[in-house]
Parts: structure tokens; C-alpha cells; sequence
């Protein structure tokens, strides 16, 4: 049943790239606007000025439109025009609104001036560490008659903060994935400020105001902003605002259930872009961080999701992250991809190869094309095609003669292997020079020699890749060619007969 007063909303800062755990609750807040036919939107909390920046914004907004996630309210590209009834959606472009609203609420003693110095606030953090008590703001100037704000202004010469009075007693909501959750406000620090002395009003207020303003009817965000739930709920209660309905996600996990950071884990899209996983593989894995359809269907794309997303399935419990997992799934939209298309998303981790010396050439889309049978079943990610058959593009292949003497041989038999072979391979010609033409006279080579098969075919696999795992190997000696084949038959030959090279 379409429920257009559902509005919900995905608020970043655009103080770092876009995070995993930001991909995921725009996400999460998409599927269900999506899924009842709500409203979604998109609010930039850029206050911390110091920290944010306009290469971040286009990173955020770019990487989830790279997704497929898009919303209908807000900015479309960094720097656009927002558009929507509520813009502007830029928390910079909207300091009149918090001002108006703090002066409400000073005006109605629901916050009040503070003039506490950064000393006097350090002093009591001290006292109450050395009390072994929470911190909190001991209430110096909550009670202040006229005179005495004027004496304390006079006496620190600067403009007040202004600190919003938290009320006695327990703040509750029932949460759309955690329950019923209560929190006794003895427990929130005190009363806490709202706007600095400087003017900039902080996140607790401004979140509020933008929620409240914008109509949100579900804040649904991390289960790290369970904490700040209560004050956002005691703000809406003083502002006059009907409180919306929270919903917290659960946290994404290493796989070690620690929390999933930017210092100790890869939390960037931008980072899992670069690697070569797919939109379609990247955010089919992000709906399966804390939701699942129920049943047994795992590569499902983003319509698919959004009909069976149900925001009463999200767990409670945290999203452990399992780059396996993200892997397969990968890999299965990987295969899914037609031919061209594969090959079009394929050439810039080419060429980022090329860029690097990886590899010597980027090949034509008619050399990629004839791999891809071979090529698209093996790839977990875009930048693997490199690992897996880059050997064809590397002009002068160095082999590691380690690597080329199988583990039951010695030098001296791989060299007469590999001699061999190569004069049984140099007997075809290109017209006959077909997997299944190849693999016989290999295999009846190895049994008149008493070798067993896996060695001689281990040998010349690296001897012609200077890898040990790659694809079929019928299949890779046909993409090499006869020329490139027999060429690096003979100079891995070579490398293992001759002992000084050893
Ligand atoms: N700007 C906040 C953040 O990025 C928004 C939190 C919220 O959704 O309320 O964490």
C-alpha cells in the first residue's frame, strides 16, 4: 500500500568519502521509501566547516548515484540547486532557520545563555574524573537571574553559548528494529549546548530542526546514534514537533565482531570501486548487511530488493562484513553482464595495469571478447582480469625458475619437458591449433615419458603465464597463440637449463 507521508531521509556529512556504513543506511532508508511509496531525500550536514569539503560532497553523491541509489528531494551533484519544497538541503544554507528556532527556545527558557569559560569546563571535567564521575555540566549558569548573566558576560567578554535544559526523567520510543528502548535523561551529561558562543549551531539541534522542518516521519540511521536519540527526542518535544519514528540499523562488523572503522578496516566505496566490485554486486551485498529477503534467493538486483525489502526483517544483531561473501555475489553479477558491456567496465582496469606497468598494452575489445568465456566465470572482481590472464599483454614474461620446476622434478627433466612440448606443439599449425587438438599429444607425450600429466602441464603452464594458477590450459595456450606459445616454451627452457641463471 503506497504511504506518501513516509518521508525519510539520508543526512551525511561531507567531512570524508562515502562510507560503507553511510552506503548502507541511505540505502536502507531508499529501499523503504521505495518499498511503501514514501519520500526520500537527501540533507547535507555540513556545519562542521573546518572538516568539510566539496570534493567529499561530489564523492558521496556520486558514489551513491554509482549505486542506483537516488532520492527525490535534495542536491543531485555537489555545488547543484537543491530542489524539493523543504531546499535549501544544505545545513550552511539554513543558519537563519537554527537561529530563529534556539531563539525560541531561549525565549521560552527551554535553553538558556552559558558563559563558561573552556577553563572553568576543563576544571569540572577534572574534579569529575578525579570523583570517578561521569562528565556533565555542573548547571553554573542554568539558573542565572538578569544581573548575574550580565556580570558573568561582562566578566568573560564574550558571546554565550547556548545550552538547551535537559529535563528529569526517562525518554523512551519504541524503535522500528530494536523495540521498546528507554533512557533515564540523568544519564545524557546535562544539559548540553546547542549553539556555540561563536554562532554555529551543533548536530544535535540542527538534525532536529532539519528533521522537524522537513517533515521526516522515520529517522532510520545507525545503531551508533542510539546514544543521541534522547536528546533529539527532547528537542523535538521543546520545539513543538511531533516526534518521528527512530529505527536503528544494526552496526557493520569485521569479521572478528569489532566495530568495522576507517582506521583498521577498508570502509570507502571508492576502495571497493577501485578493486573492480560491481554496483550491481556491491549494493546487493550492502542489503544483505543486517536484512535478507527470507528466503534462499541471494543475487537479487536493486528492484527486486526494493518489492521484498520489509524494515520489520532487519536484525538486531550486527552485520558481520564477509568479503567472501561480497565476493561471490560479485562474481554472480559479474557473469551476469553481457559481453560488451563487460568488456567497456574491464578496459580501465586494463589500462590502470598499463598505467602501472603491470601489464605492456592495453589489448583491442577483440582480443578481450574470445577470453571472456574463459575469463567471465573466474572473475570475483573487474581488477582480478589482470591477475588472471594479464601474462597474454607483458611483452617480455619473466619466469621464475623456482616456479617452472614442478614440486617431484628437477631442473634437468623440465627442461627436456619443456623442449619437448614444444617441439610437439611447434608441429601444429595455426589452423589446427584448438584446445582440443593441443591436449592429446600433450597428454601422450607425459605417459610415453612416465610423467605424470599435472607435472608436465604445470610446467609448461608457468613456463608460458610465469603463474601456476590461471585458466584452463588449453584454453590460455590458444589465447596466447602459436607464435607467443612456442616463443615462451623456449626461453623458460632456457631459464631452467641454464645453471647460471639458477
Ligand atoms: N550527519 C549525521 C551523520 O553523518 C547524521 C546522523 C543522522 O542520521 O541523524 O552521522
Amino acid at each position: 500500500m503506497p504511504d506518501s507521508t513516509i518521508r525519510v531521509r539520508i543526512a551525511p556529512s561531507p567531512t570524508g568519502p562515502l562510507h560503507i556504513g553511510t552506503a548502507r543506511t541511505a540505502l536502507f532508508n531508499f529501499l523503504y521509501a521505495r518499498h511503501v511509496g514514501g519520500t526520500f531525500l537527501f540533507r547535507l550536514e555540513d556545519t562542521d566547516v573546518a572538516r568539510s569539503t566539496a570534493e567529499f560532497e561530489r564523492d558521496i553523491i556520486d558514489g551513491l548515484h554509482w549505486l542506483g541509489i537516488t532520492w527525490d528531494e535534495g542536491p543531485d551533484t555537489a555545488g547543484d540547486m537543491d530542489h524539493g519544497p523543504f531546499a535549501p538541503y544544505r545545513q550552511m544554507a539554513r543558519l537563519a532557520i537554527y537561529k530563529e528556532a534556539s531563539d525560541r527556545l531561549v525565549a521560552a527558557d527551554l535553553a538558556y545563555p552559558c558563559f563558561c569559560t573552556p577553563e572553568e569546563l576543563d576544571a569540572d571535567r577534572k574534579a569529575q574524573e578525579a570523583a570517578r564521575q561521569p562528565p556533565k555540566y555542573v548547571g553554573r549558569c542554568a539558573n542565572l537571574a538578569p544581573d548575574e548573566r550580565t556580570a558573568r558576560l561582562a566578566g568573560t567578554g564574550r558571546p554565550p553559548a547556548t545550552r538547551f535544559r535537559v529535563r528529569p526523567g526517562v525518554v523512551g520510543w519504541n524503535d522500528m528494529i530494536r523495540d521498546r528502548i528507554e533512557i533515564d535523561t540523568t544519564n545524557l551529561g546535562g544539559d548540553f549546548v546547542i549553539v556555540r558562543g561563536d554562532g554555529t549551531p551543533l548536530y544535535h539541534f540542527t538534525v532536529v530542526v532539519d528533521d522537524a522542518a522537513m517533515e521526516i516521519s522515520h529517522v532510520i540511521r545507525g545503531e551508533d546514534h542510539v546514544g543521541n536519540t534522547p536528546k533529539h527526542i527532547l528537542l523535538f518535544e521543546a520545539l513543538g514537533h511531533a516526534v518521528p519514528v527512530f529505527g536503528h540499523l544494526p552496526l557493520i562488523l569485521n569479521p572478528d565482531g569489532t566495530k568495522m572503522s576507517k582506521r583498521k578496516s577498508q570502509t570507502a566505496i571508492d576502495d571497493y570501486r577501485a578493486e573492480g566490485f560491481i554496483r550491481e554486486g556491491l549494493v546487493n551485498y550492502l542489503a544483505y548487511l543486517g536484512w535478507s529477503p527470507g528466503t534462499e534467493e541471494d543475487v537479487l538486483p536493486l528492484d527486486e530488493i526494493i518489492a521484498k525489502f520489509d524494515i520489520d526483517k532487519v536484525h538486531k544483531g550486527g552485520a558481520k562484513f564477509d568479503r567472501g561473501r561480497l565476493e561471490w555475489l560479485n562474481g554472480q553479477w559479474i557473469r551476469r553482464l553481457e559481453p560488451n558491456d563487460l568488456i567497456d567496465r574491464l578496459r580501465p582496469y586494463l589500462q590502470a595495469a598499463v598505467d602501472d606497468g603491470r601489464i605492456s598494452r592495453l589489448p583491442a575489445d577483440d582480443e578481450v571478447g574470445p577470453l571472456l568465456p574463459v575469463v567471465q566465470e573466474r572473475l570475483p572482481t573487474l581488477a582480478a582480469v589482470v591477475d588472471l590472464v594479464g601474462f597474454l599483454w607483458i611483452d617480455d614474461l619473466v619466469v621464475d625458475p623456482a616456479l617452472v620446476v614442478p614440486k617431484r622434478w628437477d631442473p634437468a627433466t623440465t627442461h627436456e619437458a619443456l623442449v619437448a612440448a614444444r617441439d610437439i606443439l611447434a608441429a601444429h599449425d595455426t589452423v589446427t591449433w584448438e584446445a582440443d587438438e593441443l591436449e592429446p599429444p600433450l597428454r601422450e607425450l607425459a605417459e610415453t615419458r612416465g610423467w605424470k600429466a599435472g607435472d608436465l602441464f604445470m610446467a609448461i603452464r608457468v613456463a608460458v603465464t610465469g603463474r601456476t594458477a590461471t585458466p584452463p590450459l588449453f584454453d590460455t595456450l590458444v589465447a596466447l597463440g602459436r607464435e607467443l606459445t612456442l616463443a615462451r616454451l623456449e626461453s623458460a627452457a632456457a631459464v631452467v637449463g641454464a645453471p647460471t641463471v639458477r
